[in-house]
């Protein structure tokens, strides 16, 4: 016999989605600036459910996203924001719902916020960010979720909907369920996750070919880079158990950087014994940015970190910022927000 999950969504809310969803015809997906597994992930998921039910359905990201995702079922037919503004424009216009996953703030979506302010339709907003700003219509939001996709997979389940999960759904969710907590190394020991996994599993994804799609398709570059950033970049402080490291723009450049190139690098500094903060400042190829990325392990907040020096936000262990300076006071910030959390930092 099948194992029922908790209930983390109540029966209300599972209607009046439900509702939103079978009431509409056209409906446009929309997902945060830089997707990452979960973002392409939760919003493919809801593709290939939506498009079962019969509806049209658009996936709209705010910018590129990285090659190791477009193995998933219809990845070419997402439009990019930024390269397809007016033929976006045209599917905003003609939508009756707009759903907006794995974001809690228009802030997250860059220009993406234009078309959505001006949609006048009813807004969906499923999420597992803290603090979500009122946007939507109606939100799901249910930070202690490991990811999007673990919230929607609930959401399918809780509406009655499993029959509704076809393979490639199933490879969605899991994609962005092993993104989001690191191939379920973080953020990942509630036993239910696992049950999911199993209810996937049950809907025939190789999980195994998944993982190797997710992580084994990078370039001679990123592990470049990745050796540069070890080796140069790196700065330790044992003492108060942390690392910083920059890479700036003709760096990556050298290295022939794609987009995705660095992903999960912030990561790896946590794998040295005793470290539990790691911070990585990445300068944009394009523009005058730099992208920070907190990891922290324990009682240490990465969050926090990141609303107060970086003007950031995200999850406790896991959070992230920009910022509009030069390298060099971007690391001088960095380096203030160690000395700010000394006494946490030492225990
Ligand atoms: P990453 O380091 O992978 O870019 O981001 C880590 C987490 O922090 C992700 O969940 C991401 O959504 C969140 N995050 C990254 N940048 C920002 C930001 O500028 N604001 C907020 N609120 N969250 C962020
Ligand atoms: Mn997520």
């Amino acid at each position: 016999m099948k194992k029922m999950l908790r209930t983390v969504i109540s029966a209300q809310e599972a209607m009046k989605i439900k509702e939103m969803l079978g009431e509409s015809k056209n409906v446009v997906i929309t997902c945060h600036t830089g997707p990452d597994g979960d973002a392409i992930g939760s919003s493919l998921a809801m593709y290939e459910y939506l498009k079962r039910k019969g509806k049209q359905v658009q996936v709209i990201v705010p910018n590129y996203f990285p090659d190791f995702l477009r193995w998933m079922n219809d990845s070419d037919k997402i439009i990019q924001y930024d390269r397809h503004r007016a033929l976006s424009k045209t599917y905003f216009q003609q939508a009756d719902l707009v759903i907006a996953l794995d974001y809690n703030s228009m802030k997250r979506i860059d220009d993406l916020q234009v078309p959505m302010s001006h949609c006048k339709c009813k807004m969906l907003m499923i999420d597992h960010h803290e603090d979500p700003d009122k946007f939507c219509t109606f939100q799901l939001s249910r930070p202690e979720m490991s990811s999007t996709c673990e919230l929607l997979y609930r959401l399918l389940i809780a509406m009655g909907e499993e029959k509704q999960i076809n393979l490639h759904c199933a490879e969605d969710l899991y994609a962005g369920m092993c993104t989001d907590t690191g191939r379920f190394t973080y953020n990942s020991n509630d036993p239910e996750i696992y049950e999911i996994i199993a209810g996937l599993m049950h809907k025939g994804i190789d999980k195994d070919l998944i993982v190797r799609n997710l992580y084994n398709q990078y370039t001679e570059g990123r592990y470049r880079l990745l050796g540069h950033i070890l080796l140069n970049k790196m700065e330790l402080y044992p003492e108060l158990h942390a690392s910083i490291f920059s890479v700036g723009r003709d760096e990556l450049k050298h290295f022939k950087y794609i987009k995705g190139d660095a992903e999960g690098f912030v990561n790896i500094p946590l794998e040295i014994k005793g470290t539990k903060l790691s911070i990585s400042l990445r300068e944009d190829t394009e523009k005058d940015r730099i992208f920070v990325s907190i990891r922290s392990y324990d009682d240490f907040s990465a969050q926090e970190m990141a609303e107060r020096f970086f003007n950031g936000g995200g999850h406790y262990h896991a959070a992230g910022g920009t910022l509009y300076c030069s390298m060099e006071e971007a690391l001088e910030t960095a380096r203030k927000a160690l000395e700010a959390y000394r006494e946490e930092l030492s225990r």
